[in-house]
């Protein structure tokens, strides 16, 4: 859930129509109290008493501790004025305000994502690697095919420069695919061991998901099965 509290209180810089955005955090570097019968929302120290609403006067309050992630408000002309910035018609410009807490963001997310210290969730967005590949003891591994796999799917347009090559074949699988999911990849590819020069090999394909520290197995899939899950992407 994501607060979007509209504030009363432009604060130093100025400017009108301050909107803060909050994400729910034990950390509780605020409060904010939502009104149950109107929806009026509020930060604790904005509010003079914290058992009514400001607004209906209800006593119906949620009280639900926060940290701030976002901030935007409109500057308008009062500081392109001062300086002259004008647009090419002589205007002052107009400006905006976006201030974004980029280290709390992730913090705060992971928090919000995650149930436990065995896996790291983040949104995809901000996953080290949208997608890791991890390869089997050099003895049993045919390079040939590994090697037009991992091609092919990192020239797919979602995953370009977003395909991590896990080749430490000193520690087992099951090892690394654990240590992976802690690093929060959502997706995870195991190249199984080759058996037969003629034989296809399949990748076993683990997905993860958010609010659980599970890793879903999708299925042991062909190259071109693989290559058409992972164009979704
Ligand atoms: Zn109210």
């Amino acid at each position: 859930m994501f607060w979007d509290l509209k504030m009363t209180n432009p604060g130093a810089m100025g400017g009108n129509f301050p909107h803060e955005f909050h994400l729910p955090n034990p950390s509780a570097e605020d409060t904010l109290l939502i009104c149950k019968s109107c929806g009026n929302q509020s930060k604790k120290d904005e509010v003079e008493s914290f058992t009514n609403c400001g607004k209906c006067d209800s006593k119906d309050l949620k009280i639900i501790e926060t940290v701030e992630v976002g901030h935007t408000f409109q500057l308008g002309e009062r500081y392109s004025k001062v300086f002259e910035a004008n647009s090419p018609n002589g205007n002052p410009y107009f400006m905006c305000c976006f201030g974004l807490g980029i280290t709390r963001i992730i913090a705060v997310a992971i928090d919000v994502l995650s149930v436990s210290y065995k896996a790291m969730k983040l949104p995809n967005i901000l996953s080290p690697f949208k997608v890791v590949t991890i390869l089997p003891k050099e003895n049993s591994v045919n390079s040939v095919f590994v090697q037009s796999f991992i091609n092919d799917i990192s020239n797919l347009p979602g995953l370009c420069n977003n395909v991590l090559i896990d080749d430490r074949i000193e520690k087992s699988t099951g090892r690394r695919i654990n240590e992976e999911n802690q690093l929060g990849i959502p997706n995870i590819l195991v190249v199984s061991s080759h058996k037969h020069p003629f034989e296809i090999q399949p990748i076993e394909y683990f997905k993860t998901f958010s609010n659980s520290d599970k890793l879903e197995k999708i299925g042991n899939l062909t190259h071109s099965e693989l290559f058409v899950e992972l164009s979704k992407i």
